[in-house]
């Protein structure tokens, strides 16, 4: 079929609020470590996609999958040592109170169940969640994600929710200038503790570098500081290692550990099946203890035996290739070469992340930080015709999102950072 009637056939038989990346589409048929090809034979190199974490069909997941599928696919009721296996390989990356896995398929799912979870602890509802968070797609997760419910279609926050500014030091309330800006930050997380009354706090849960925000990176003692006061509260803290974990960021295997905190409960998804629906939740003895009351908990597909054998690929990938020192080099010459374009472009209002987590965030005028919206989706655009794939996140879509599958070269940077400059010149 030409890329007109797939786009057609599509329009007819999908929902029409699944959105479609770039103006003009991409039939992509093919795909292999940080490259993706279309129907028409055309390379494009892949700056986006985080999923993909080790490298699109990275040979050895995909050999994982197809032994194990030919196998044995059944479910956690029976004994299987992979299982056992990939929890162990899991839980030695974390610090030692996170020791309890449960597998499910998604980052959605896995939100839910940290919820199910600190709701089975605390005995209480009430969340504290970050403004612009994005958590997940079910119910629950549109209710505690203020990106989609302050957004077109949603309905707004249930009570038991109270989301705080996004500490977010270049555009948020509060900013880099103001030397007391990261501890008013914390202040709101303070000041909902204390208006709670009768309601009680069940938990904190927040990206620990907030990607849909804009790719954030929270001040140094803001999860130390919300941690700690949420614990007093009696609530436990979720961490949300969705796009941040996995080495991505350079520096540390988990987002988390940046900051020099322990959460109560990790929750896992996208990088971790490399594109197999996996996602995890990891937590404390305690807690797993106060889940363990006499409902059983059971996902069909959950930690099934081929997932298991593909998870363990992906981390077994991650850690034998070096993937995480991997992307701290690539990415902070990256960063460096970003960094040099803002003397060159005035558009470019702000340049951060660390490893293969950065941002470059667009505006109109350095002054005053108006969003330069528009101008970043045509960048992305045009980016896209030229074959290079980048995606715009943020509150206002102006922040242009790099985040690719971790094999990306620092030649693959330099030829971003040439394009972008032939782009952003092209603008005007
Ligand atoms: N948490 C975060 C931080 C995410 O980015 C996403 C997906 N964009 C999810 C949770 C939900 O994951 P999934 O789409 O696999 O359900």
């Amino acid at each position: 079929m030409t890329k007109a009637e797939t786009l057609a056939r599509r329009r007819q038989l999908l929902g029409r609020n699944l959105s479609i990346a770039y103006q003009n589409p991409i039939k992509i048929v093919r795909g292999s470590m940080q490259y993706l090809y279309d129907d028409e034979g055309r390379e494009y190199l892949d700056a986006y996609n985080n999923v993909a974490h080790v490298g699109h069909c990275h040979p050895r997941v995909v050999q994982a999958g197809q032994q194990q599928m030919a196998v044995l696919n059944t479910n956690t009721r029976y004994l299987s040592d992979l299982i056992n296996d990939y929890a162990a390989r899991l839980t030695a990356t974390l610090p030692e109170s996170l020791k309890v896995c449960f597998f499910v398929n998604s980052g959605s799912e896995a939100n839910e169940l940290a919820l199910r979870l600190a709701r089975a602890h605390t005995s209480a509802q009430d969340l504290i969640v970050l403004d612009y968070a994005y958590h997940g797609n079910t119910n629950t997760l549109i209710d505690i994600s203020p990106y989609k419910h302050n957004g077109p279609g949603g309905h707004g926050a249930p009570s038991w929710v109270h989301s705080v500014p996004l500490p977010d030091l270049y555009r948020g309330h509060y900013k880099a200038d103001d030397p007391e800006a990261p501890e008013k930050y914390v202040q709101h997380v303070n000041e909902v503790v204390e208006s709670l009354g009768v309601r009680r706090l069940c938990g904190f849960i927040a990206e620990s570098m907030p990607s849909v925000g804009g790719q954030i990176f929270l001040p140094e003692n803001y999860l130390r500081k919300v941690y700690s006061r949420v614990r007093s509260a009696g609530g436990i803290c979720i961490a949300d290692e969705v796009q941040t974990g996995y080495g991505r960021i350079g520096t540390h295997f988990w987002g988390f550990e940046t900051y020099g905190v322990v959460p109560d409960i990790v929750v896992l998804g996208k990088p971790i099946g490399n594109g197999h629906p996996i996602g995890a939740v990891i937590t404390t003895a305690e807690i797993a203890d106060s889940f363990n009351n006499g409902m059983e908990f059971f996902s069909t597909f959950g930690g099934n035996n081929v997932s298991c054998a593909i998870g363990i690929a992906v981390l077994q990938t991650v850690l034998e290739e070096g993937l995480q020192s991997h992307a701290e080099s690539v990415g902070s010459q990256l960063l460096q070469k970003l960094r040099e374009l803002v003397t060159e472009f005035d558009i470019i209002g702000d340049v951060r992340g660390s490893g293969l987590f950065l941002g470059v965030e667009l505006v109109r005028d350095r002054n005053t930080k108006e969003p330069a919206t528009e101008e970043a989706s045509s960048v992305v655009n045009k980016m896209r015709e030229q074959g290079i794939l980048l995606g715009t996140d943020g509150p206002f879509h102006n922040v242009l999102k790099i985040r690719p599958p971790m094999p990306f070269t620092s030649s693959d940077g330099d030829r971003l950072v040439e394009m972008l400059a032939k782009t952003l010149t092209e603008l005007g």
